[in-house]
């Protein structure tokens, strides 16, 4: 009888712990979740973000299994990280109106819904603008809005997205996010997404204090509860709140600093999202680019 035994020093060699580098950008659902999942592909993409529905908000399209299943095989072959969802631009859970809060939690719960049909995924939205009430009220809505809506049984973690601080706009800060966090009930469900043109734009300097900024988020909400990044460049300087994203490279941060993120010890096990003013080649170009950048080990 023979029995051969791999000696343990001998796998060691082999095994050498090597990081996947998750990326990709927004893509259109117009077509399905099929067709982005070949879009993906073909820029060397390895997931991507969509919008749960027109970004203006309105109805959604029906969910088509078919079409998911096909998806989500397509995924699971060709070893996909997570996708992001992005809620409408239009859903402001801490609106003055009471009609629009309304409107706004009945999409956000709906979303959700539909989100178990891709079970395990992530799901962004803006915390909201509070308009002329205060970041305080504000504050309370959307946690009374996340406390009604967040299940135990959901798959989805729910992420609050990092603002520029444009107008009225909830999430300037981290202290903002974690005022939220803190008092949501399902802590398990919910996270953040970081946003680096609105970081940048809201004065965190990711430039010059990447470190700093990241031991400032691990201070005030955690680095658990980071899942996720926007990877943007800004057509706008440091602090200057404005939210106008860029192509990576050519805006205030730099390349250098996009290096410097997708390589951190700290994020680079996370998937990394472009959101720039590109269409599917101008994103080929970014991902190749960001690619020939990130070390794997
Ligand atoms: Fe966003
Ligand atoms: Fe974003
Ligand atoms: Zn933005």
């Amino acid at each position: 009888m023979g029995i051969s035994i791999i000696h343990p020093y001998i796998c060691q060699i082999f095994i050498k712990r090597s990081i996947m580098f998750k990326i990709g950008c927004h893509l259109s659902v117009a077509k399905g979740f099929l067709s982005m999942g070949k879009d993906a592909l073909s820029i060397n993409a390895n997931t991507f973000q969509f919008f749960t529905r027109n970004p203006r908000g309105g109805s959604a399209k029906v969910i088509d299994e078919t079409d998911i299943s096909a998806f989500l095989e397509l995924a699971k072959q060709n070893n996909f990280a997570t996708i992001l969802a992005h809620a409408p631009y239009t859903l402001n859970v801490c609106a003055m109106d009471e009609g629009i809060r309304r409107f706004s939690r009945e999409m956000m719960a709906d979303d959700l819904l539909r989100m178990e049909y891709l079970p395990g995924n992530l799901y962004n939205f803006h915390p909201g603008s509070h308009v002329k009430q205060g970041v305080e009220v504000g504050t309370s809505y959307i946690i009374e809005a996340l406390n009604n809506i967040l299940k135990p049984e959901q798959t989805t973690t729910v992420l609050l997205e990092t603002m520029a601080g444009k107008g009225s706009e909830i999430g300037r800060t981290f202290e903002e996010l974690q005022a939220i966090i803190e008092k949501v009930e399902l802590k398990n469900k919910i996270g953040v997404c970081l946003d680096t043109c609105h970081i940048y734009d809201a004065g965190y300097d990711i430039v010059n204090n990447l470190d700093g900024v990241l031991e400032e988020f691990e201070k005030v909400i955690g680095l658990e509860k980071l899942y996720a990044i926007h990877l943007n460049d800004s057509k706008n300087p440091f602090k200057s709140h404005k939210d106008r994203h860029e192509t990576i490279g050519k805006g205030s941060i730099g390349l250098q600093t996009f290096d410097n993120i997708i390589n951190h010890p700290q994020l680079k096990h996370l998937p990394f999202y472009l959101e720039t003013p590109n269409e599917l080649p101008g994103h080929a170009e970014e991902i190749t680019l960001l690619r020939s950048l990130y070390k794997s080990v």
